[in-house]
């Protein structure tokens, strides 16, 4: 029996001595590397939609908070906040997306999702990340891993930001109002990467300046006095009001704003009628409107309501039946990338990846609610950069013969998750390396 215990007790001390010496070699902070890989397929097989992101939050703020990062959640739906002060210097808030799409994926990736969840309308949708926020989130925990295991080398506030229901435009908007930048340290730079479908992984690109869109959705509902499809005479016909006003729209973007300005106007949908021969008393229309600068789009928005006016008074309308306008309140802002923060960015970039793997891009008329968090006073200069997904092989082919790549959001949008996260981590941690260890 005493024999028992002794060697019980000679395990014990093999253990104890093991533990200690290895916090000689790891510091006390050091937890286990959370494995990217693993990670990203996790994430990838299990995409939640805008403002339902509650797992993939919890997933990620227990990850936050092993490594050591004061981590708040439910920021603004199930947003979550996680700090780490270390020392004088200035404060970077690092921002990645959570939400996926109803979507059914159609890569045949092995791992593709199969999740089912309910929209907004109660339907049952399938739901993907075909966004790529999968490969922002894995980026950002990579990056978070980097920075905190080498917490010598810099010296500052890193504030990470894992934002609900970009996909509705909504989230950034939910953030700020439930106090972000009062709740939590105010960035002196805001960062975020986006991933691209036509750059291949291993690449990022820049845009100075205007970079994504001003992104408006609007109703209206054009009233008429309906009547027999054989008696017109006796009716004012919303259809041909409604036909006439889709046409004079387009006159907007052509007549009325500058030919260097860039604007859209599209009617993505126009619903009206039930029966050949009856004249309906009323048509939907559906609008997407993209703009850069704020004057644009008040102008856009002000002519929209002049036009549809007009043309109802001028059909013989009672004032009591013009044209209903209602702008959603999914407003996403423009992104405006601060001119000196990019080209800083650029520099360290090109360091990290070798020039040849940073390329300047073109601003494009998508929308990100990222933008946002520049745009509150005082502003925060802010930059979100392309991160490149497509696989090189894929790339080069697609180049080779002139073949469309998947885009965003389509069902076959299968990103080089490995190659694009690796370089996502890289040059991330490189730029806050940046930011946190400059005075300036
Ligand atoms: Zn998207
Ligand atoms: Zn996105």
């Amino acid at each position: 029996m005493l024999l028992l215990y002794y060697l019980l007790l000679q395990k014990r001390m093999k253990l104890l001595s093991r533990i200690l010496l290895l916090s000689l070699f790891f510091p006390l902070y050091s937890y286990s590397e959370v494995d990217l890989e693993a990670l990203y397929l996790n994430l990838h097989k299990n995409p939640e939609l805008s403002f339902q992101e509650k797992e993939t939050s919890e997933k990620l703020s227990k990850i936050l908070e092993d490594m050591g990062f004061e981590v708040t959640t439910q920021v603004g739906g199930y947003g979550v906040i996680a700090v780490l002060e270390n020392g004088p210097g200035k404060t970077l808030m690092i921002r990645a997306d959570m939400d996926g799409l109803p979507l059914e994926e159609k890569t045949g990736a092995k791992y593709s999702s199969v999740n089912k969840s309910t929209n907004q309308a109660g339907a049952e949708v399938f739901t993907m990340h075909a966004c790529g926020h999968d490969v922002h989130m894995t980026s950002l925990i990579g990056t978070a891993q980097k920075l905190i295991s080498n917490r010598d080398g810099w010296s500052g506030t890193l504030v990470l930001n894992l934002q609900p229901a970009e996909e509705r435009g909504s989230g950034a908007r939910a953030m700020i109002k439930d106090g972000i930048f009062k709740r939590f340290p105010r960035p002196d730079f805001n960062l975020a990467l986006h991933v691209s479908a036509d750059l291949p992984a291993g690449k990022v690109a820049y845009v100075p300046g205007w970079a994504m869109a001003n992104v408006d959705s609007m109703d209206i509902l054009i009233k008429g006095i309906g009547g027999h499809g054989a008696y017109p005479h006796k009716t004012i016909d919303p259809i041909v009001l409604a036909s006439q006003l889709v046409n004079n729209l387009q006159t907007i973007r052509s007549r009325e704003i500058s030919p260097l300005d860039a604007a859209v106007v599209t009617v993505g949908s126009i619903h009206g009628g039930t029966k050949h021969n009856i004249i309906p008393s009323e048509v939907r229309l559906q609008l997407t409107l993209r703009s850069y600068t704020d004057e644009v789009r008040n102008k856009t928005i002000s002519s929209i309501k002049r036009i549809s006016r007009g043309l109802a008074e001028a059909s013989g309308l009672p004032e009591d039946l013009y044209p209903k306008i209602t702008l959603k309140d999914e407003y996403t802002p423009a992104l405006y990338n601060h001119p000196e923060l990019t080209n800083r960015i650029k520099l360290i970039a090109e360091q990290a990846l070798g020039p040849e793997n940073v390329i300047k891009s073109t601003p494009v008329m998508g929308g990100e609610d990222f933008g946002m968090y520049g745009r509150v006073e005082p502003k925060i200069p802010s930059v979100l950069f392309w991160l490149g997904a497509v696989n090189k092989k894929v790339y080069d082919r697609s180049k080779r013969d002139d073949i469309d790549l998947p885009s965003l959001h389509s069902p076959f949008f299968l990103p080089d998750y490995m190659p694009a996260i690796e370089t996502g981590v890289k040059a991330t941690t490189a730029m806050a390396l940046d930011i946190l260890s400059n005075p300036e």
